[in-house]
């Protein structure tokens, strides 16, 4: 109806013209390809992939192109024309593949894995296909609801306390990655500090409130240890708060204490600043430590105010299984945790799941719908609009990987997936002792990594370190090999460092197995971690086997080296 209520046809414009119907010119197809070619193309791309798979192992794990190789192989400009689906796709092997780092070779052993498994790939294709950024409950419920579901899942999984699953005041929300669901928790926890010390100060001025927050943010500290990822330092960046470390100990095997912790808070409350936040971590980066979760616990009671947040990026996988869930009990005194599933728990990435005792804290923080709008359908979790736990309003849908991945294996085959690694971890550790005329090992090996460093003189054997009543021997085996960060001026450590560092680069020259090297309280050493799910005996045996060859190799080059120097024959 027009307002003078005369009707007029849908394609006359106001003037009465017919208004012509579009013409469509589109060469290709809507959707890029017909169904039935898109079909053609979907099999020849996955019999690629599952033919990539099955031959991984007999690639080089690392690339052998120089940087900026791509930019020769490829056109400047892009084509003014279609290409057809076999042109492009010939360009993965021929252009793509040499750039490739293959994370999920068996010979692949360097940072911490990226999972992937065919049920994970296959949850991919479907999230691509109902593509949508289901940024609330509306946009397509079953995004949302199985989202619920199977983070409840992976609580009970791994034996969190029952306040972290959504049937009470808490819950879990899949984010991009760990250090994601770190800036996110930070966020919520400098809110959380700051709105309750303004409550308990009584200040109802709207003006005064304001002030009195930002002269609090100014005095704000996030806390993490020396071996917090360095993620944590980041968030504090961009939450723009100061960042303080608690020193660790090697005779903690480099794990947070309580005593460490406190000893930082006292610290930063001495000098007038406010510590609101603390990354505590199960798996720490560079040596897979575990905090000490029970006696930071004990801290927690005096500072109820303090955000406790535990990075478990890795390690956490290891909870699925029942001999790690005593770790898990010491969460109910902790505010948030987060796990990526996409490291060793079998799911393609992204899929890190973050879960909080207080679903609350997040959404207060971050819920663009002001407290006064707020709906007892959503705090009731009935319905969860998970864009208020994060920090993109958008989202994919990553639960339908998850989903696929924890019923294609079932609990049993998770828990079987790790032990497995667990146990090749043993095998090689315990490989590494038995040379230890060549490897010192710096740190107890924990959840699959085992950390070394190569001994500067084989001549000097070391007797193998005392086991009291069969206990793991202590790190630090091998007294030669100081560690001790102010002893970094020592020149036997500086040679250890040196015979380690060219051991390291020799091996990555020669891209037959990735390892990873850090430096750890001044001693280079070397990272060995395999967990992703193509790995064997065959490959750690000849990942060791390798190490023993290049070690041998250069100690044998240094020794020549030195007879030369001294003349000798
Ligand atoms: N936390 C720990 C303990 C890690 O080891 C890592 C990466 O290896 C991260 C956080 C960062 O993980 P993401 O890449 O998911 O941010």
């Amino acid at each position: 109806m027009t307002t003078n209520g005369s009707t007029r046809k849908f394609n006359e414009s106001n003037d009465g013209k017919t208004l012509q119907s579009v013409s469509d010119e589109r060469v290709v197809p809507a959707m890029g390809m017909t169904p039935g070619s898109f079909e053609t193309a979907a099999q020849s791309t996955i019999k690629e992939i599952a033919e990539y798979y099955s031959n991984i192992s007999t690639r080089p794990v690392l690339p052998s192109i120089s940087p900026g190789y791509l930019q020769k192989l490829l056109p400047t400009h892009p084509p003014s024309e279609p290409e057809t689906w076999s042109d492009i796709q010939r360009d993965i092997e021929s252009k793509i593949m040499p750039g490739i780092t293959h994370w999920q070779s068996p010979n692949f052993m360097a940072f911490y894995p990226a999972s992937s498994t065919f049920p994970g790939i296959l949850g991919e294709m479907w999230s691509a296909a109902l593509t949508a950024p289901a940024f609330n409950w509306l946009c397509s419920p079953a995004v949302t609801e199985l989202e619920t579901i199977v983070v409840d899942w992976l609580a009970e999984m791994l034996a969190l306390p029952s306040t972290f699953l959504s049937k009470g005041d808490g819950g879990g929300v899949i984010q991009g990655s760990a250090s994601e669901a770190i800036v996110t928790v930070m966020v919520a926890a400098r809110e959380r500090y700051i709105r309750r010390i303004v409550e308990r100060e009584g200040i109802t001025d709207a003006e005064e409130i304001e002030d009195r927050m930002c002269e609090l943010r100014s005095k704000l500290v996030a806390l993490g240890s020396e071996h917090s990822h360095s993620s944590t330092h980041k968030a504090a960046n961009i939450a723009g708060v100061r960042y303080r470390s608690a020193k660790t100990y090697k005779q903690d095997d480099f794990a947070l204490t309580g005593a460490g912790l406190r000893k930082t808070l006292e610290a930063c409350k001495s000098k007038g600043l406010h510590p609101f936040y603390v990354t505590v971590t199960l798996g720490t980066t560079n040596t897979c430590a575990t905090d000490r979760f029970e006696e930071i616990a004990q801290v927690a009671k005096d500072y109820p105010d303090l955000w406790i947040h535990v990075d478990a990026a890795y390690a956490g996988a290891a909870l699925v299984c029942e001999e790690y869930q005593h770790i898990s009990q010491h969460f109910a005194a902790f505010d948030s945790f987060d796990v990526n599933m996409h490291k060793w728990l079998l799911t393609n990435f992204d899929a890190s799941c973050l879960f909080v005792q207080k679903r609350r804290d997040l959404t207060d923080a971050l819920s663009i719908t002001p407290s006064y709008l707020r709906n007892t359908f959503s705090d009731s979790g009935l319905v969860t609009d998970y864009r208020d736990w994060q920090i993109p309003l958008g989202r994919r849908f990553r639960a339908l990987k998850i989903w696929f991945v924890i019923r294609t294996y079932g609990v049993s085959g998770l828990k079987a997936h790790i032990r497995h690694h667990i146990k090749l971890g043993e095998m090689l550790a315990e490989l590494v002792r038995r040379r230890d005329d060549l490897f010192s090992i710096l740190v107890p090996p924990a959840f699959a990594l085992t950390v070394l460093t190569v001994k500067p003189n084989r001549e000097r054997k070391v007797e193998p370190p005392e086991r009291v009543n069969g206990a793991e021997p202590p790190p630090y085996q091998g007294s030669h090999v100081p560690v001790l960060p102010d002893a970094a001026g020592d020149e036997e450590l500086e040679e250890a460092n040196a015979v380690t560092k060219e051991v390291y680069e020799l091996i990555d020259s020669r891209k037959e197995i990735f390892l990873t090297s850090s430096i750890i309280a001044g001693v280079y050493a070397i990272r060995v971690v395999s967990a992703n799910p193509l790995a064997e005996e065959k490959h750690l045996r000849r990942a060791f086997d390798i190490l023993v060859d290049t070690a041998e190799e250069v100690l044998r080059r240094r020794e020549e080296g030195t007879r030369k120097a001294n003349g000798d024959t």
